[in-house]
């Protein structure tokens, strides 16, 4: 192939079809569902956060749906429902955005961490048994960058032990593991509704479960006037009303309404994302250095909207060409989402170190515990270092096989002469990733 973009050569994507990677799709029956709600001057009520959470929970085929005002709140009402309280330990992967656990500490618990898998880059069970202990309350799985969790061993490993497992599902809406749903396979499930994200309706969460005592316990965490028709357990009832933990956590009617056109066809458009990704995947098949991180489909296991997909860098495969420089060259060849990493290991980052939020006078992690847990993150070093075998790839929302190769070339190209790329490779930083988004975004 001819000489590399970084050098001087032609890049490998000619042009860029700015459909191929526009998201959310908002049209004119999102515009006019917004515009509704405000002529109604309807924005704080529930009604139609009530119809968004029939239809959303018709579709995932569950008994309950509850409309937040966040993924971060949905699975901190998730937390709640399933029982997390002063002292209790929450076992979740280190490398996931913080949403997925830190509202923990505001239940008076605190937080476990669990390594990866290197293939799915979700929770390893084995991880999750060696981290269990009598004060542990729930699992956190998260299907990490649209990849479905391991959950048949999850769920066997909860049974066992008594405790509940939580599906963070923030990045996999839609996706299914072994034909069912995600985030309908544990007790309960947040899901982040994010403009960020695949299903994306502004900032909104949704819970679902199919157990009512989770759900009226999630609902009386944060939820306001509804909780007096739909509470039923006895130990919630005297207190219909008002929110218990005097959280305010319920869905804006402008993001329910553009929820319940988006829902209307984000099947389809996942379907389109799927197969545009699967092809993209599938043109870079046995090149070496890189693998996709996807799931495997043949037993109806799927990535849903293939939320900010990756691949997996193996170097030792590329003379040891570091994930920094690869993805420098990949995106001079035009494939400018290239990035290298992920989200950085949560258990390095200070809040989970040292902060002391509460003024305990002790770092809050330890704080509610009869020991130190952050003792249990010592076997996470290969997720620390997790970002020099990962890196972005571009979401493409559209099926358009000419500019689908071209995205793949670029990566092939690369592969094809990484060798004139090793000299002069700086190597990585010390950090690779970030806790938040990808600050190596430009
Ligand atoms: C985005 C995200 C959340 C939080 O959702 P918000 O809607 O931003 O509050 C939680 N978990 C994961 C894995 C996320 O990516």
């Amino acid at each position: 192939m001819s000489k590399l973009a970084i050098f001087g050569g032609e890049k490998a994507v000619k042009t860029i079809n700015p459909e191929m990677e526009r998201w959310p799709i908002y049209t004119e029956e999102d515009e006019a569902a917004v515009v509704d709600v405000l002529r109604n001057r309807n924005m704080s009520g529930s009604d139609i956060t009530k119809k968004f959470e029939r239809e959303f929970a018709d579709w995932m085929g569950v008994k309950y749906a509850l409309g937040y005002n966040s993924g971060t709140s949905s699975l901190m009402a998730a937390m709640y429902g399933a029982g997390v309280r002063r002292g209790d330990e929450v076992i979740c992967p280190t490398i996931t955005y913080w949403a997925s656990c830190l509202q923990v500490y505001g239940l008076g618990g605190t937080v476990v961490f669990a390594n990866v898998d290197d293939r799915t880059l979700c929770i390893d069970p084995d991880d999750i048994e060696r981290k269990i202990t009598p004060k542990t309350r729930a699992i956190m799985a998260v299907h990490y960058l649209g990849h479905p969790c391991d959950m048949d061993r999850i769920m066997d490993i909860a049974r066992r032990h008594g405790i509940k497992v939580i599906e963070d599902v923030s990045h996999a809406q839609g996706g299914k593991y072994k034909g069912r749903m995600l985030g309908t396979i544990g007790d309960v499930a947040g899901i982040s509704l994010m403009t960020g994200k695949a299903f994306a309706i502004g900032e909104a969460g949704m819970l679902v479960t199919n157990d009512r005592e989770i759900y009226e316990h999630a609902m009386a965490l944060g939820m306001y006037e509804r909780t007096d028709e739909e509470i039923t357990c006895p130990d919630l009832k005297p207190y219909t009303g008002l929110p218990l933990c005097g959280y305010k956590f319920r869905m804006h009617q402008m993001s329910s309404a553009v929820g319940r056109v988006q829902l209307k066809y984000y099947d389809q458009r996942c379907e389109e994302i799927r197969r545009a990704m699967n092809r993209f995947w599938d043109l870079l098949e046995g090149v070496p250095g890189i693998r996709p991180h996807r799931a495997d489909e043949s037993e109806g296991t799927t990535m849903g909207g293939f939320y900010l997909p990756h691949g997996i860098y193996v170097p030792e495969e590329l003379g040891g060409l570091s994930v920094t420089r690869f993805c420098e060259a990949v995106r001079a060849e035009g494939a400018v989402k290239c990035l290298p990493g992920c989200n950085a290991a949560l258990h390095t980052h200070p809040v989970f170190q040292t902060a002391d939020v509460y003024g305990d006078g002790v770092p809050t992690r330890i704080a509610n515990s009869d020991y130190d847990v952050r003792r249990l993150d010592e076997n996470l070093a290969d997720a620390e270092r997790i970002g020099e075998r990962v890196f972005r790839v571009p979401w493409l929302k559209k099926f358009i096989p000419e500019q689908i190769e071209e995205y793949a070339n670029a990566f092939k190209k690369v592969v094809e002469n990484y060798e004139e790329l090793l000299e002069g490779d700086p190597g990585n930083p010390k950090t690779i990733g970030a806790w938040y988004r990808n600050t190596n975004e430009k």
